[in-house]
């Protein structure tokens, strides 16, 4: 562990959340890079997501106490996925209850000229912050939200180039492998 480094291509935190499932829109090859506890851990800490207290009691929870937080952390990363492409009721419900709960734990705390919500600094706090997000990113403007235009790649971002016309996560991975394999059609035909 520790040489993980995660996808920054969503130009959302929620999106780049749901970018840890590789490969998701093929079931054969589909991995998922947020398999336990300690790679959620790493998650926050690589997006700067929680105060290091939160971490820390993340970590220092006990197993049954810390799946759970997993559990229902993977449940709004998926929830995220469907609310946004798939129109799912049922995933904006989710992402509703927890975001009610996660304000309800949260505190209003000032940076400078702004005031932030500043998740628990317990166990809950990665959940409450991931909740934060889902929500911060619902209710945002989402006609720039796309996803990759590769048949397996499933990632999902926030198409800010000047034309919208942005069709792959990377165009050095799956836009490059495209093209090569459009080539290699076109030239076998
Ligand atoms: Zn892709």
């Amino acid at each position: 562990m520790g040489a993980t480094t995660f996808p920054r291509v969503g130009g959302h935190p929620a999106f780049d959340l749901v970018d840890t499932v590789h490969w998701r829109l093929d079931d054969a090859r589909a991995i998922d890079t947020l398999p336990d506890v300690e790679a959620v851990l790493e998650w926050c800490a690589e997006i700067d997501l929680v105060d290091s207290d939160a971490l820390r009691a993340l970590a220092s929870a006990a197993r049954e106490t810390a799946a759970p937080e997993h559990t229902a952390i993977l449940a709004l990363r998926e929830a995220v996925y469907e609310a946004v492409f798939e129109d799912s009721p049922d995933a904006v419900a989710l992402i509703a209850r927890e975001h009610i709960d996660a304000l309800s734990r949260s505190r209003l705390h000032r940076d400078g000229d702004r005031w932030h919500w500043h998740p628990p600094a317990d166990r809950t706090g990665p959940r409450a912050a991931i909740a934060l997000l889902a929500h911060d990113l619902l209710t945002s403007d989402l006609r720039a939200a796309r996803q990759c235009g590769d048949d397996a790649c499933g990632w999902v971002y926030l198409d800010t180039s000047p034309r919208r016309n942005r069709i792959w996560c990377t165009a050095a991975g799956c836009g490059n492998r495209n093209r090569v394999k459009r080539h290699h059609a076109r030239t076998r035909a």
